[in-house]
């Protein structure tokens, strides 16, 4: 099956607002087995949108999305565009509308006049709930194509998708069509090479992705034969061969697995952090539930507070520098001390763009880690792009953790 998404918004075009949108459906519809062979973004005009939904429907894709543009601004022209296009009239839901009126009641609001265009659908559509927000979506069946008529809000659509669209209209597929391995710590050209022999044999049976970013790559194992099941057995072959380099076989965040090592350790963490200014803590603190294990973390990014509050000597800082083996290592053992945690780690580097010598260049990081009494710390030349640099160096701090974890401790992944 087929889908096309359009999506609806002078802004979205304009570059102030990104397609999410699309991002979200046309990813989720792959676990029903739809593949999106179509998206465009239209701006907030009547005839692009009916121009543009006739395109669709004479391409008969089995289900098409829109959204945004169903508010009750006068930048909200789609659900009028739609009316014109259906060449329908238009049904007025009483029951939602008085639920948006005591809704504003009970929160001592006045009710604005715009709410009857959110509780207003096309004649013969079926109206989809709302479940974080007030105007309702729409489905509607037209020459062969079912057509959804959503929100732009991303929330709005995603409340939607997950609670009535997804579960009625659609039927989970094959799961092992589908696989993601997720690898930090190699590049794509060198992680090829070593899977070069599984990929050619399995060539008739699945399609091999590699999908690299500068914090990783994800392979994709897509099944293309009838052979159900043959995604797994070449997703274990790859994984064996692979071995520490695959974090996850699911949708799972580097920070996500960490965490998960260190409460089934019952370890605790904290950390230090100079160059990367509070991103390492935060995304150990974007898991859930990470407060089992993350005690605290102290932003030492001016040499003052390195000195004060992790005690690094003034000796240290001058022979060899905030950017140093000695210096990362001090952190990394100092607020493990200062914290009580089990595992420390640090981070002290030159993001830039200023900052850099000859012999410290812009891209220089040390990453620190301190465990059961013994402390090391390794040096790496990242990227010169400031925003680059902080993520690379905090994905290689989580990740030499997580190969701390695995070297130590069997009972992880
Ligand atoms: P509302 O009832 O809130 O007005 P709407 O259906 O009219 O909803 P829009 O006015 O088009 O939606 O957009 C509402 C918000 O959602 C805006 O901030 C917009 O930038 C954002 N938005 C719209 N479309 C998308 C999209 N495709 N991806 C991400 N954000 C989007
Ligand atoms: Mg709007």
């Amino acid at each position: 099956m087929n889908a096309c998404i359009i999506t609806i918004g002078d802004e979205l075009l304009q570059g102030f607002t990104r397609d999410t949108n699309s991002e979200w459906i046309s990813k989720h519809l792959l676990d029903y087995d739809v593949h999106t062979e179509y998206k465009v973004t239209i701006p907030d005009d009547r005839p692009k949108i009916i121009q543009t939904l006739k395109r669709a429907i004479s391409d008969q894709y089995d289900f098409i999305f829109i959204t945004g543009g169903l508010g009750p601004t006068h930048d909200d022209v789609t659900r009028n565009a739609l009316k014109l296009f259906f060449e329908v009239s238009t049904v007025f839901d009483q029951d939602h509308h008085e639920k948006l009126v005591e809704w504003c009641h009970q929160r001592n609001i006045i009710p604005p006049l715009n709410l009857e265009s959110q509780s207003t659908i096309l004649s013969g559509s079926t109206s989809i709930p709302n479940p974080v927000g007030s105007a309702l979506g729409m489905s509607i069946k037209y020459d062969g194509s079912q057509i959804f008529i959503l929100p732009g809000v991303p929330a709005e659509m995603v409340g939607m998708m997950q609670e009535t669209i997804l579960p009625k209209f659609f039927l989970k597929s094959d799961f092992s069509r589908f696989i993601t391995l997720k690898t930090v710590g190699k590049g794509e050209s060198k992680i090829s090479e070593e899977i070069s022999d599984i990929i050619h044999d399995f060539e008739t049976d699945v399609k091999i992705a590699f999908l690299p970013q500068y914090t990783g790559v994800n392979i994709r194992i897509k099944r293309i034969s009838k052979r159900v099941g043959i995604a797994h057995t070449v997703a274990n072959l790859i994984q064996k061969r692979l071995k520490g380099l695959i974090y996850t076989n699911e949708d799972h965040a580097l920070e996500e697995v960490v965490g998960k090592m260190l409460r089934l350790n019952k370890l605790t963490l904290s950390v230090a952090e100079s160059c990367t200014g509070g991103w390492l803590s935060k995304r150990l603190t974007d898991a859930p539930g990470s407060s089992d294990y993350f005690l605290g973390s102290v932003i030492a990014y001016h040499n003052n507070i390195k000195k004060s509050v992790l005690e690094i000597p003034d000796t240290i800082l001058e022979q060899y520098g905030a950017v140093s083996e000695q210096t990362a290592k001090l952190m990394a053992e100092s607020i493990c001390k200062i914290t009580g945690s089990s595992i420390g780690i640090s981070t002290t580097g030159i993001s830039g763009p200023t900052g850099g010598t000859l012999k410290k260049p812009v891209g220089l990081v040390f990453i620190g880690l301190a465990y059961d009494g013994q402390v090391f710390a390794s040096k790496f030349n990242f990227l010169k792009n400031r925003t680059l640099h902080r993520e690379m160096s905090c994905t290689t701090a989580l990740n030499m953790l997580r190969l701390l974890l695995l070297e130590n401790f069997s009972n992880t992944f």
